[in-house]
């Protein structure tokens, strides 16, 4: 029976890997009927949005979606389109899975045993847009608040931003962790945060994952803190399985991810909520590249991976996940960002990368 799947092509490099998507998924014989939504910057002449209700009515009809990268217009009022779908859906957990693939090359010296999955949350922490600016008096009423009621005086040239961190928010994402630990085989969960400093807000998210820890025997637990963990990470990354983290760290430590195993392009991830989950790939819209033929289609591809296993489409999921790894260990039909110094080969392009995957499809 056909499941139908909302597709966001999005902007810049957005709808040739998207096609590339579609191509892999037909070959697989997963009977996925898209339903196209245009959103982006394209959007805005025509509609007077990036982000139309019909995407997000599409979303919440489907329940799934797999998204392009998408523009955020600098300095001309709109709201990004990621945040706003995050906030409408509630997709409070970010998973950004950095697993290494042999053909990539890595800055690593030992980088085969890298496969991580780093759970963020989407919702709290600085990013939750809370700010003062450095002003005295109406424009910032809250220095004054600190001064009557904690007797703090900070200069009328100070920033604030506020970091709100609820225990609610905290069990949820790590319960998110352990249960997607337990369903993927995984062994151990690391919570990562700066607890010894931030008590209030990073303590509170550490004591939230060790009381849902305990409810998760069979899966390992520890506690690392974040500058440790970028340490850890460049240095032996082989250790760690599942890390959840509040979001601000999130976000570093997930570039940081992957770029120990090759960098954005091959790095796929998915915003994921009790009610929807948009699979995205990491990377942006790329307009430098846009409409040559030269993007890497992985990250989304490697996107649809998660997507299919998320719809229990589980063979289709690792025969296209065996498929991409196959045609990048091999090493001749590679984008030029994947091309290694010692190719005697030229680069492929989009299209020629993705024919080289379907035919690893059509052979397995
Ligand atoms: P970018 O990721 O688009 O590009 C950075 C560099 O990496 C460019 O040189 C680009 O050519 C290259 N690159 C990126 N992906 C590649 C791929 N798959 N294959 C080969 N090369 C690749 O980052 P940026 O330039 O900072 O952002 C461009 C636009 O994308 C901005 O408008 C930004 O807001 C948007 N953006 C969207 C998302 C999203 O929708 N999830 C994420 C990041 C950035």
């Amino acid at each position: 029976m056909s499941q139908t799947v909302t597709l966001i092509p999005g902007d810049g490099v957005g709808p040739e890997i998207a096609d590339v998507v579609k191509t892999c998924i037909a070959a697989l014989g997963v009977d996925i009927d898209w339903d196209i939504q245009g959103a982006g910057t394209a959007m805005i002449k025509k509609e007077n949005t990036p982000l139309p209700d019909r995407v997000l009515d599409s979303i919440r009809s489907h329940r799934i979606a797999l998204k392009g990268p998408v523009e955020t217009p600098v300095g001309k009022g709109f709201r990004s389109v990621n945040v706003r779908l995050r906030q409408e859906l509630d997709l409070y957990a970010c998973v950004r899975p950095c697993k290494f693939y042999k053909g990539i090359q890595s800055r690593i010296t030992a980088p085969e045993a890298i496969d991580l999955v780093i759970v963020r949350e989407n919702t709290e922490d600085l990013y939750a847009g809370i700010e003062f600016m450095n002003a005295c008096g109406a424009e910032n009423p809250f220095l004054q608040f600190l001064k009557e009621q904690k007797g703090i005086e900070l200069g009328c040239d100070t920033g604030i931003s506020i970091k709100p961190i609820s225990v609610s928010g905290s069990e949820r994402i790590a319960t998110f962790a352990f249960e997607y630990a337990e369903k993927h085989g995984r062994k151990k969960v690391t919570a990562i945060d700066k607890a010894n400093i931030m008590k209030f807000s990073d303590g509170l998210f550490m004591k939230a994952a060790e009381t849902v820890s305990q409810k998760h025997p069979d899966i390992a637990y520890e506690h690392k803190l974040v500058d440790n963990m970028c340490m850890q990470l460049v240095q032996y990354p082989e250790k760690y399985d599942v890390l959840v983290l509040p979001n601000l760290y999130g976000d570093i430590i997930s570039d940081l991810a992957a770029g120990i195993i090759g960098g954005l392009g091959v790095a796929p991830g998915a915003n994921m909520g009790t009610e929807y989950a948009v699979f995205e790939a990491t990377h942006g819209s790329a307009p430098d590249i846009a409409g040559q033929n030269k993007v890497n289609p992985t990250g989304m591809l490697l996107s649809a991976v998660l997507m299919l296993d998320h719809m229990n489409e589980r063979e289709a999921a690792i025969r296209l996940e065996q498929s991409i790894a196959a045609v990048i260990k091999d090493g001749r039909h590679v984008t030029a960002d994947l091309k290694t110094t010692a190719s005697p080969d030229p680069p492929a392009g989009t299209r020629e990368m993705g024919a080289a995957i379907v035919e690893k499809i059509n052979a397995l």
